[in-house]
């Protein structure tokens, strides 16, 4: 898997690799950017690509050089992570040890420092100096979702370089080679996943599939005897919710006569179009809003048993409404 297969991430991609060609890549990166998108893996394949044994400033996947990274045991390669809910200063003691030394196989020691934002006060400042100052081909690749998240004085002694959130069509080409997942489920995949690569390949999708029967056949009634409110969290709910304001939206897009490629549900047109043609456009957009507001007030910690009565009354009410209407 060379550079050229790193997908949605071209321009950065090719920024990085002419760094590479004229030999001025710096020796602090710090990759901001959504969560699960790729950033982690492109510090990985910086690694690979310095110590590749086949290729120059790219990388064959297979050399061991390569084969070692992937597998998390090259030497000169370290990743360091949250431990519990921080990056604590003894990871960074520990770590600073092995900047003492040559790298062991080659010219080249990467460390990839992920979450960085959890680093401790302690640890972010006890790496000022290796930024400043790092040792002959040291490489330090900070991953992040903001920069605004870091210290300044961090921020300031590394090259930022940002990813974009992937594209639709990006996210869903990886997910389908990385999962078992069908085509047509892709893009709820990547609408309930916001975009997160990692999480939406991690997705399984009997559980989506189930949690989207149960929401659907609770709204069709409508109740939710199906939904324990009591029994489920506030994640659980919002998840559920989500689901059912895409079904929705659906309904609205395919009255508007959108393509069927921009449905989110597209595995389950037929559903989708018997059901648009009994809920007029007016009382469809009216159910995203009741929705979106039920969302909303659950974001703000409302008691998830009140928040679901007040959006079952609100979802009669308006039922009731439209049918005297029509
Ligand atoms: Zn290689």
């Amino acid at each position: 898997m060379p550079f050229k297969d790193i997908i949605g991430h071209d321009k950065t991609i090719r920024d990085i690799q002419r760094l590479m060609d004229e030999d001025r890549l710096p020796h602090a990166l710090l990759f901001t950017g959504p969560e699960g998108i790729g950033k982690k893996l492109t510090g990985f394949s910086i690694a690979k690509a310095l110590m590749c044994k086949e290729s120059k400033n790219d990388f064959c996947d297979s050399c061991p050089s390569c084969q070692s990274i992937s597998k998390g045991n090259h030497p000169d390669v370290a990743l360091i992570q949250p431990e519990g809910n921080s990056i604590k200063i003894e990871q960074m003691r520990e770590w600073q040890k092995t900047l003492e030394y040559r790298p062991y196989l080659g010219s080249h020691r990467v460390t990839i420092i992920d979450q960085a934002e959890k680093m401790t006060q302690a640890a972010a400042n006890s790496i000022l100096k290796a930024l400043e100052e790092p040792p002959l081909g040291t490489l330090i690749c900070l991953v992040t979702i903001e920069t605004r998240d870091m210290l300044p004085t961090i921020v300031s002694r590394c090259q930022v370089v940002r990813f974009s959130p992937l594209s639709c069509s990006d996210f869903c080409k990886i997910l389908l080679d990385k999962s078992n997942i069908s085509g047509p489920q892709a893009r709820l995949v990547y609408n309930i996943s916001k975009g997160q690569l990692s999480k939406g390949i991690s997705m399984n999708m009997d559980y989506l599939s189930k949690l989207r029967d149960e929401w659907i056949g609770s709204f069709r009634s409508p109740s939710f005897d199906n939904i324990s409110v009591t029994k489920t969290d506030q994640a659980n709910l919002l998840e559920g919710l989500e689901i059912m304001a895409y079904w929705v939206r659906d309904m609205v897009l395919l009255q508007l006569g959108v393509d069927d490629a921009l449905l989110t549900h597209q595995d389950m047109l037929g559903e989708l179009k018997k059901e648009a043609r009994k809920v007029p456009y007016r009382l469809a957009m009216h159910r995203i809003d009741i929705i979106l507001q039920t969302m909303e007030a659950l974001q703000n910690n409302a008691n998830p048993k009140i928040a679901m009565d007040c959006l079952l009354w609100q979802w009669d009410k308006s039922t009731n409404k439209e049918m005297v209407m029509i």
